[in-house]
């Protein structure tokens, strides 16, 4: 589903990204791990376009993300087609972006509305579908300020699936939340795994990993240093940069 090929990022002179390979498969939920600035956000970035690659190539679903390629050479796309590509992808983020003058269901209406032109009532009717999967059927009409942090991160997660997508990216869902309302957000990404949702999942949650995750990859400096079965990266890591970072988080 998702494919990295020697994927390098600069911010000017700094090189965040020093060639991630990687490959998810369809279906699965595929962890990273890694200290602060590895680059796990920038890589996530990376996979929607958000940030454009230096070199290397990212594949999603086996389209070339962010350029068409002819002759051997790479030409960009258009925003149109950037756009239809990111239509494919949902993405939750640490702090919950919710629209704060929308309600619930009005957040989660707001992309099909825009871009796909739905009707309005038949956005709302899944809008409303989707809410319920995530645990917030009384909530369809709150606004965000009157919803916890959870509450928030749910209906962020309800408003990336409105869009149908193929692939979903988390970067550290929970790590904004107070410690007693992480369990019901990882619940609903753990629903969402078993109904077979390809995910890539920033965390510092390694029971989650452990548990849901069927690949984990440790990041540091901007390379891969360590991967495999969360069981063996977490339970029997090879290298010393894992085992340190591992010893701090576990
Ligand atoms: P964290 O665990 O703290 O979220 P991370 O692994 O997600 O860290 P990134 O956010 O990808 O790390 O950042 C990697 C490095 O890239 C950091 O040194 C950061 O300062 C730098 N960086 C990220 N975005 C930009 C940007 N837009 N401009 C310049 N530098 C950036
Ligand atoms: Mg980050």
């Amino acid at each position: 589903m998702v494919k990295s090929e020697a994927v390098h990022k600069s911010f000017g002179p700094v090189e965040v990204l020093r060639g991630i390979d990687l490959e998810v498969q369809a279906g699965d939920v595929f962890c990273i791990v890694g200290p602060s600035g590895s680059g796990k956000s920038t890589f996530l970035r990376c996979i929607n376009h958000l940030e454009k690659v230096n070199a290397g190539r990212l594949y999603v679903d086996g389209t070339l993300v962010g350029y068409r390629e002819k002759n051997g050479k790479l030409y960009e796309l258009r925003d149109r087609e950037v756009a239809a590509q990111r239509r494919d992808i949902g993405m939750v983020f640490q702090r919950f972006n919710l629209f704060p003058h929308m309600t619930a269901a009005e957040n989660v209406m707001e992309a099909p509305l825009q871009v796909k032109r739905e009707s309005k009532a038949a956005a709302r009717k899944r809008a409303v579908a989707l809410l319920e999967r995530v645990g917030l059927a009384d909530k369809t009409d709150n606004y965000p300020a009157q919803l916890s942090g959870g509450q928030q991160q749910r209906v962020a997660i309800a408003r990336a699936l409105a869009m149908e997508p193929k692939l979903m990216l988390f970067d550290e869902p929970t790590s904004a939340l107070d410690p007693e309302l992480v369990g019901e957000v990882l619940d609903v990404m753990r629903d969402l795994a078993r109904d077979g949702m390809t995910m890539i999942v920033v965390t510092h949650e390694m029971g989650f990993a452990r548990e849901v995750g069927d690949s984990l990859v440790f990041m540091d400096e901007g390379i891969v240093v360590e991967s495999g079965t969360p069981r063996d990266v977490l339970g029997n890591p090879q290298h010393d940069r894992t085992k340190s970072f591992l010893s701090k988080v576990l």
